[in-house]
């Protein structure tokens, strides 16, 4: 029997960006907030600083920073016909703990998505007509437009000190910047970061083919900076442990220093760590939050009940909660019907390798989490859909963020596979080798999906979440299609065809292989809509069925999109806060 506690006013589950942005919106209104965050305590210093925080076996082999997955994992399939199995070692996504979430090892690449990101399907049914759209993909628009949102996103720019160049200012084309980016207010609060070889060269190859190259915007400062919440960010020194790695000089910016002290300042918020949010209480009639139940880290229950419920553990956590719980209708495949679990997306990764002569050195050892150079010729809307054959394309860029010698082990080609002409491969391709990669954007489609598992359970004896998704026709042409473009930019690289090329991880023509680390960007599972038959929360990230409860992050996102997503789960989660405390706070009860 759970322990019951004395009631809070509003209880937080997990402490990541959309947490940690709630956390710190609402903790001012001098409220009772709790936050509870399954994961450890941590803060820069003592835990990030140097040199214990450049322990590439830690961090980047070992991924101290991500959830302990022999307690908690989610099963995978490609599709209902097969058995699902649990993700037993890290595979192609990784789960973040601790305080600030994953935002603690994120990379930092913050980008706005562009106008049609945000209305894919009507975009795309103006432009083309319906027959472009497969019967089964589930593609919607968000219930919110780009402008409506823009305020936000620059707000997390300014939290972020995100460092890039404008393209798009006010409507008027930016020299520098990327000329399809959708209208923006204000230039970025930091001047791009500074370019490396490889960006140099991936700027001046895709010059020459008629691309229009710009600097990845990135949470990376380029200069030391001071927010608009007086928070200091220090300047990057580029020390290429990045992505996987917590930030010694607050350079990358995290929720842990840029959120949850801020909170904390507030005599009403209390951080509980080790605390992991088993289920969301309802009461009798299953339209109302009652609380949560958590466990501590030594097994004990408590029951803390709360008026009004954030859910912000991740995607995975956010729709597994959701349907332990029994908050909103979970999707049936079949029948199409329900909406917890429903349009499950991912983004699909590729690339070719270039090998630079020997009197170029590309000094991998420096770098950054979202340093890079990027083009958007063959993403989003920006070219003909007709033509190519498919929607939603595809962003190429050359980067240079980890090059620890555990994360980086490029080879000359032809090289064995172990041993001491492995070793002699890789010595001779460290500084010599770059990369040409790009990222794919993953429709929705009504066979991929999350459901709660028949067999296999957590620690704590609840199902485990089970994803089913595989490749569909159109994300595999995209990727055979953007492939070919890579080989073409590192063949103008390199002033001759690559010699090794692979056809990325997500291996074009094939399954989708749930085994290699590709990227972290899942989307969907409790989406965001005007419409209750095809979303589970409205467009202020309220649950249409228990109304004290929202549900932050990813989950929202109706589709995914060629780039990463936080700059918009950021931009959501400041426009959920700002309704919350409002209108929610002001009159509880079904915001739309
Ligand atoms: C290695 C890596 C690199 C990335 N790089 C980029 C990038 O460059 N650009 C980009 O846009 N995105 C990137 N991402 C993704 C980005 O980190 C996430 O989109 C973002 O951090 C999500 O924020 P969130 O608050 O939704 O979830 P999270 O940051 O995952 O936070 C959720 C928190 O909830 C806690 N939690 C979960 N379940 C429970 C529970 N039941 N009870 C209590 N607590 C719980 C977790 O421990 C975690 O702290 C990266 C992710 C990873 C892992
Ligand atoms: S590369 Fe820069 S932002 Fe990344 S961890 Fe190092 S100093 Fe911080």
């Amino acid at each position: 029997m759970p322990t019951k506690l004395p009631p809070v006013d509003v209880v937080i589950v997990g402490s990541g960006w959309t947490g940690g942005i709630v956390a710190k919106e609402l903790a001012s209104t001098g409220l009772k907030i709790l936050m509870l965050e399954r994961g450890k305590f941590q803060d820069t210093n003592p835990d990030f600083i140097a040199p214990q925080s450049h322990d590439a076996l830690k961090y980047s082999r070992r991924l101290d920073l991500a959830q302990d997955l022999s307690k908690e994992t989610i099963t995978f399939r490609n599709d209902r016909g097969q058995t699902a199995l649990p993700m037993r070692q890290y595979g192609f996504f990784i789960p973040g703990s601790g305080v600030g979430g994953s935002g603690a090892h994120w990379s930092g690449l913050t980008w706005r998505w562009g106008e049609w990101e945000h209305r894919m399907l009507s975009g795309t049914v103006e432009k083309y007509g319906r027959s472009l759209i497969p019967e089964d993909m589930t593609i919607q628009d968000w219930p919110i437009s780009y402008k409506d949102i823009e305020p936000y996103y620059d707000r997390f720019e300014k939290v972020c000190g995100v460092s890039g160049k404008a393209g798009n200012l006010r409507g008027k084309i930016q020299a520098g910047g990327n000329p399809f980016e959708a209208r923006r207010q204000n230039e970025f609060p930091l001047p791009p970061m500074t370019p490396t070889q490889s960006m140099t060269m991936f700027e001046g190859a895709t010059k020459k083919l008629g691309y229009h190259p710009f600097p990845i915007p990135a949470s990376n400062c380029s200069t030391d900076y001071v927010n608009p919440d007086g928070v200091a960010l220090g300047a990057c020194h580029y020390c290429g442990h990045c992505t996987n790695y917590g930030c010694e000089a607050n350079a990358k910016a995290s929720p842990h220093f840029t959120m949850i002290p801020l909170a904390r300042a507030n005599t009403g918020f209390e951080l509980r760590t080790n605390a992991m949010v088993l289920k969301v209480n309802l009461d009798s009639t299953g339209k109302k939050a009652t609380g949560v139940t958590y466990a501590d880290a030594r097994g004990r229950e408590f029951e803390q009940p709360a008026d009004l419920v954030i859910v912000s553990a991740f995607v995975m956590g956010n729709v597994q909660l959701m349907l332990h719980s029994g908050i909103g209708k979970p999707y049936d495949p079949q029948t199409g019907e329900g909406v917890v679990g429903r349009n499950y997306a991912y983004q699909s990764l590729g690339g070719a390798r270039v090998e630079v002569p020997r009197d170029v050195f590309m000094n991998p050892f420096m770098g950054a989490g979202a340093l890079g150079m990027w083009i958007d010729d063959f993403a989003s809307n920006n070219f003909d859909f007709a033509k190519a054959g498919y929607i939603g394309g595809a962003g190429i860029s050359a980067g240079q963020n980890s090059g620890d010698p555990l994360t980086y082990r490029p080879t000359t080609p032809g090289s064995p596979r172990w041993g001491a002409g492995w070793k002699k491969g890789m010595v001779e391709a460290y500084q010599h080798t770059m990369s040409v990669g790009f990222q794919g954007a993953v429709m929705s489609y009504r066979q991929n999906y999350m459901d709660l598992d028949p067999t296999y359970r957590d620690h704590w004896g609840r199902p485990l979440l089970r994803l089913t998704f595989d490749w569909q026709s159109n994300e595999q042409k995209v990727m055979a299609a953007t492939f070919a473009h890579c080989q073409r930019i590192a063949g103008e690289i390199s002033g001759k065809a690559p010699a090794t090329a692979t056809p990325g991880r997500a291996m074009a023509g094939r399954r989708f292989n749930s085994v290699p680390y590709q990227t972290s960007h899942n989307t969907g599972g409790a989406v965001f809509g005007d419409d209750p038959r095809t979303s589970a929360v409205n467009k202020y990230m309220q649950s249409w069925d228990v109304p004290n409860v929202f549900v932050l992050g990813a989950s929202a996102l109706p589709q995914n999109a060629a780039r990463n997503p936080t700059g918009p789960v950021g931009a959501l989660a400041f426009w959920a806060a700002d309704a919350i405390r409002e209108k929610y706070l002001k009159r509880p009860g079904r915001l739309v």
